[in-house]
């Protein structure tokens, strides 16, 4: 194998970052080609959201490329939801049973700056600011740039070319314009929409509400929730509805208004927030979707990666999680059959697209699970009881949000199966009556209902496999 090779990387973002730096260590030469200036030096927002939940299938990609210890200091342990009902009462609900498992509230402009330098460090590696993508040529594996500086359109050829340029994505759509192969995409919108405010430090430059936690405020058919910064301020994001209800972003034209619709939902947040009116009309309404497609690459020339091959909705904190753990198994897989990218590329679809089919859609799911259940009781009396379990059986017993987010080594297409089917059990279980929850139970009672748990999921799991097979 020849390491010879020239590769473009279009995008320099989370994911094409990290790409460059694993590619980069693999012995490549490596070009990135990046649309914004650089946010080393530039004060631009890194783009969509300030800050991010970064938990274990990233931080798994961190140790890959051996930067873990650079990373940690960049978070923020979040070990639960705190959820705010409307009078502003507080409850903190944990995301495991298991102490040690948390995510992270991170800054993305912090950590792709990170990712920025380790991979410049390289000999092997060039990052091009302020360079657009325009489209790629992919039968012929040329891009064509447009550069900002000196407003010169350019083209590069290179062995292979990675897209790893976002959910609007210039590779795809010239897969989807040029209409050379059978190229499969589709995209649907939420019909709600976000919006980022902040809470701002304490004169101090202490945090004015609990710091560990991600705050949720979930009022049904919207929500707002709030992560946590390095300085003491949380960024607030708001998931409304464009069109519909009585309070939506089309209709909320007003300061007054405005202050009118946190004074009735998010009063607590509200007197945390005297800058909320100027934020709201500052900051930019932005919509929310999901991409899928396929194929992702194009012979052994070309491959999306990340929010290009597979944006989805961030309800379940995975997106970037995600597009880091593309660059953990394309690792793996290129330690298979580096040498031959055709086969490099086809291995790797042919593992992955069913596990970020599946988190495009468990975080669908999570939409409804973050804006409504979160406040049922029966909703809450599931994760109080798996909670219980966790502690009680930490080597054996997982839920859905634990397997999907703290276990880095089961898939997320398994996780969903699994996580699903228990869902599913407990659910009934409560329903049914079959179990009954309460503060002091014993040992034996909790094992009992584990048993009965774990029976029925596998049941359930075996139902819908031959349902699949009878389908099929
Ligand atoms: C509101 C919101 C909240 C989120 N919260 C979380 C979270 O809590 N946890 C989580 O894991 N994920 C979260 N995500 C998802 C996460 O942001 C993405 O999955 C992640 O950014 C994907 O990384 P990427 O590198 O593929 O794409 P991006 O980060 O979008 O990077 C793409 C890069 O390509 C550049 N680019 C674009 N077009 C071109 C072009 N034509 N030429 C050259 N360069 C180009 C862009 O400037 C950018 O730098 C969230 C997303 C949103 C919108």
């Amino acid at each position: 194998m020849s390491k010879n090779e020239n590769i473009i990387i279009v995008g320099g973002g989370l994911c094409g970052s990290l790409l460059a730096l694993r590619l980069g260590q693999r012995g490549y030469s490596v070009e990135v080609f990046e649309k914004r200036p650089d946010l080393r030096k530039t004060d631009i927002s890194a783009g969509r959201s300030i800050n991010l939940a970064f938990s274990d299938r990233g931080i798994k990609a961190m140790k890959l490329v051996g930067i873990l210890d650079k990373v940690m200091p960049l978070c923020i342990p979040m070990n639960g939801r705190m959820l705010h009902d409307i009078e502003g009462n507080t409850v903190l609900a944990p995301y495991s049973g298991r102490e040690y498992e948390y995510i992270n509230s991170i800054s993305r402009g912090g950590l792709n700056a990170l990712l920025l330098d380790e991979a410049e460090a390289l000999d092997n590696v060039a990052i091009y600011f302020n360079h657009k993508c325009s489209s790629v040529d992919f039968e012929n594996g040329i891009a064509h740039f447009y550069n900002y500086e000196n407003k010169q359109n350019f083209e590069k050829e290179a062995t292979v070319i990675f897209g790893t340029d976002g959910a609007g994505s210039a590779m795809r759509k010239s897969y989807y314009l040029e209409k050379k192969f059978l190229f499969s995409f589709s995209q649907n919108y939420l019909t709600h929409g976000y919006k980022e405010l902040s809470i701002l430090p304490t004169i101090e430059g202490g945090f004015k509400a609990y710091k560990n936690a991600l705050h949720i405020w979930a009022r049904g058919d919207f929500m707002l929730i709030a992560l946590p910064n390095l300085d003491g301020s949380f960024t607030v994001t708001l998931f409304l509805s464009f069109d519909s209800g009585e309070y939506n972003f089309n209709n909320l034209t007003s300061k007054e208004r405005v202050v009118k619709f946190f004074e009735t939902y998010f009063k607590d947040a509200l007197s945390l927030m005297p800058n909320l009116a100027d934020d709201f009309f500052e900051n930019p309404t932005a919509a929310l979707g999901t991409v899928k497609c396929s194929p992702w690459h194009y012979k052994g020339n070309t491959l999306l990666m990340g929010d290009a091959a597979h944006a989805i909705v961030p309800f379940y904190g995975q997106g970037m999680n995600a597009s880091f753990e593309d660059v953990v198994e394309f690792d793996q897989v290129l330690d298979k059959h580096e040498g031959d990218w055709e086969t490099v590329f086809n291995e790797y679809e042919k593992s992955r697209k069913k596990d970020t089919d599946a988190i495009a859609d468990l975080a669908i799911d999570n939409f409804s699970e973050m804006k409504e259940h979160v406040n049922s009781d029966i909703f809450r009396e599931k994760r109080k009881l798996e909670m219980a379990l966790e502690k009680e059986f930490p080597n054996d017993y997982s839920s859905k949000y634990s397997l999907v987010t703290f276990n880095e080594n089961i898939s997320y297409h398994k996780a969903m199966t699994r996580g699903r089917a228990q869902d599913k059990a407990i659910l009934n279980m409560i329903a049914d009556k079959e179990i009954t929850t309460s503060d002091g139970m014993t040992k034996e009672e909790l094992r009992k209902i584990f048993k009965k748990v774990i029976i029925e999921t596998e049941e359930i799991i075996d139902e819908d496999t031959i349902a699949k097979t009878m389908h099929h």
